[in-house]
């Protein structure tokens, strides 16, 4: 029997992290804390970072990796598994780290004679995958964040080879939603065409969305991006890993090149950073706000009273459909449903059917 507990991030928006046992021998997926000014952390102790063989990293985003120096202070020295852009992008050097290349996508690489996974692309973030994982003759898949129509990162899914999973993790981040990407692509693209005069600052993520954003953006408006350095960064990891995108990414130079121009009128500023949000409104008063995703009204309503904004949801998990399309192609026989305040760990494919029907 499997013994799975929830250490955070099931019921809940952050601090995602699984403990799975077997005979005492434990693998944990993700280690993070929750996005708030406490970073509260995932309810890991001594007692279960002495039993594990494996980490698993899916990305790294600080609901994912924000708890791994817990496992450091702990004495945890098994590897911590991850994917190379992953690793660039972590904020902190670990000892532990354990990386796997492009190359080896879909094949079986062995942790020990007893645990070994495969991973593939999850379209989150560049470097975000998905696992599949044989842990003492148990199959898990655990679906890491995931974008199923990101407009530049590939998404895929295990080879349907007949596995019957014991346990799947789903992301299930949007689930109240119903988006197609795409769409929304076109309405901020009709949007900024039929206001030809006005600039337009986009609060941005580091994440898969905000490039697509701008990707798109690029593509189809004559207007100049101007791309915080932060998020350049980001760009530039896009060039280095082509292997991780759809087959757009010819498009990928001459977009570097027009987002480091000065005179610039679409401006993509990071949205953890109020005061820059700020001091760029003083600068251009004229400038719409374009909000993308869940946001903190009250934290923005005093800089927004004297300016517009407007909201247009870009997935960065999967919606309702999506979770539906997720939970029928892998059929584990237990599901546990994360990443959502709307989810817990009672929640079934079939409740979830009912409540379309509702
Ligand atoms: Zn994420
Ligand atoms: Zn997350």
């Amino acid at each position: 029997m499997l013994n799975i507990e929830i250490l955070g991030g099931v019921g809940e928006y952050g601090r995602n992290c699984f403990y799975i046992e077997k005979e005492g021998r434990a693998i944990l997926l993700d280690c993070g804390v929750m996005n708030n000014p406490q970073k509260t952390l995932p309810n890991l102790t001594e007692a279960h970072v002495a039993k594990l063989e494996a980490v698993f990293i899916s990305h790294s985003h600080i609901d994912h990796v924000g708890a791994i120096p817990l496992l450091e202070k702990w004495g945890y020295n098994g590897p911590i598994i991850m994917s190379d852009m992953t690793a660039q992008q972590l904020k902190m050097t670990f000892s532990n780290i354990s990386i796997f290349h492009p190359e080896s996508i879909g094949e079986w690489i062995f942790v020990n004679k007893d645990v070994a996974y495969q991973w593939g692309y999850s379209g989150h973030l560049i470097g975000s995958v998905w696992y599949k994982i044989r842990f003492w003759g148990k199959m898990l898949f655990y679906s890491g964040d995931y974008v199923t129509d990101s407009y530049l990162l590939k998404a895929t899914l295990p080879v349907a080879d007949g596995t019957i999973y014991d346990v799947a993790f789903i992301d299930s981040g949007h689930v109240e939603k119903q988006i197609n990407n795409f769409q929304t692509l076109q309405q901020i693209m009709e949007y900024i065409s039929v206001h030809p005069q006005q600039p337009f600052i986009f609060p941005s993520s580091f994440s898969g969305k905000t490039v697509d954003i701008a990707a798109y953006l690029h593509q189809h408006t004559q207007r100049t991006l101007h791309i915080d350095q932060d998020l350049i960064s980001l760009i530039e990891q896009y060039e280095k890993a082509s292997e991780n995108l759809l087959p757009t990414k010819g498009i990928l130079p001459s977009f570097k090149q027009q987002c480091q121009t000065k005179s610039a009128d679409i401006y993509f500023v990071p949205d953890r950073n109020a005061s820059e949000l700020l001091e760029l409104l003083q600068k251009i008063p004229k400038a719409i706000v374009i909000f993308t995703g869940y946001w903190q009204k009250d934290n923005y309503k005093m800089m927004l009273s004297k300016t517009e904004y407007k909201e247009f949801f870009y997935k960065t998990h999967p919606d309702y459909q999506d979770i539906l399309m997720l939970s029928k192609k892998i059929h584990a026989q237990t599901t546990i449903y994360f990443h959502s305040s709307f989810t817990n760990r009672e929640t079934t494919l079939l409740q979830l059917l009912k409540n379309k029907k509702a």
